[in-house]
């Protein structure tokens, strides 16, 4: 089953706030890729009201609507079901599960992936595209991935003082301008600890699969080198327009038209006091291999 597929996978993970959704709409500029979004959130409760990168709602979404419809004919779970089995084999809390899965995996979890299986051919029919870009972010995902397809894993990081600037916004719901959920500005302890915890497992799973780790800082300045760790892409993909077809969840940038990349990383953390970032700075130094 595993290879024979007409499609591959991209599958992005990594913290949030580390530049995933923009990451996909990149690698989707290729003519034969298809961004996705966060596919693991495709039957979270109120998705059907949310927006599509199309600006239509995902429940009127010409798109995935047929693929809602197909999935939903032929997943042995129905999507109730679906979304237990997910809230059960997706998420760092559940890692050890899943990995348990890997070795000695159960009826539940063999369940879980032959209806992700069932939701990818059906993406797959619905785009005609070989390359299927989810970034779900989540870093057990790709021990279901993996079971039915060729996964290229990518764990993108950031440094903590990008991420914790970016965490101490205080964003509010918004559905027409793509924010989905509120977000008041966090605690940094809570910060290090999601963010050390979730890097801790992305790098777990890309040695697991021979995954690549790639640096937001690096990369966003110079697209090009992600020709190395995407071998599937076409050699110019980054320099075309930025535009995201039917992504569902994640930033508000995948709604936004005909995006350029931008090719400078902001460096002023104008929302972090001096101590924060001094501490975000320390840390920073005790993680050079996340914080590039
Ligand atoms: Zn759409």
């Amino acid at each position: 089953m595993k290879r024979n597929k007409p499609y591959k996978i991209i599958y992005i993970q990594g913290y949030g706030h580390s530049g995933t959704t923009i990451l996909d709409i990149l690698l989707g500029s290729s003519e034969d890729a298809f961004s996705c979004g966060e596919l693991t959130f495709i039957n979270r409760a109120g998705i059907a009201d949310e927006f599509c990168s199309c600006n239509n709602r995902i429940g009127q979404c010409g798109f995935w609507s047929p693929v809602m419809k197909s999935w939903s004919g032929k997943s042995p779970l129905s999507l109730k079901d679906y979304k237990k089995l997910r809230n059960l084999f997706e998420g760092n809390s559940n890692y050890l599960r899943v990995l348990r899965n890997q070795f000695f995996p159960s009826k539940n979890f063999k369940a879980y992936v032959e209806s992700t299986e069932y939701l990818y051919d059906a993406i797959y029919d619905n785009c005609g595209k070989s390359l299927i870009i989810d970034s779900s972010k989540q870093a057990t995902r790709p021990f279901a991935l993996t079971k039915f397809a060729e996964v290229q894993i990518l764990h993108i990081c950031r440094n903590f003082r990008g991420v914790l600037n970016s965490e101490k916004k205080n964003v509010v719901v918004d559905l027409k301008e793509g924010v989905e959920s509120a977000s008041p500005p966090k605690r940094t302890a809570k910060v290090l600890l999601d963010w050390f915890i979730s890097n801790l497992a992305c790098a777990c799973t890309i040695v697991f699969f021979k995954g690549s780790r790639i640096h937001f800082r690096r990369w966003i300045v110079q697209p090009e080198s992600l020709l190395k760790h995407c071998k599937y892409l076409e050699h110019d993909f980054y320099e075309r327009e930025l535009n995201a077809d039917h992504m569902l969840a994640g930033n508000k940038i995948r709604l936004l038209p005909n995006q350029k990349l931008r090719s400078t990383v902001d460096t002023n953390y104008q929302r972090l006091t001096r101590s924060q970032n001094f501490f975000g700075k320390t840390v920073e130094i005790l993680t050079p291999f996340w914080s590039k």
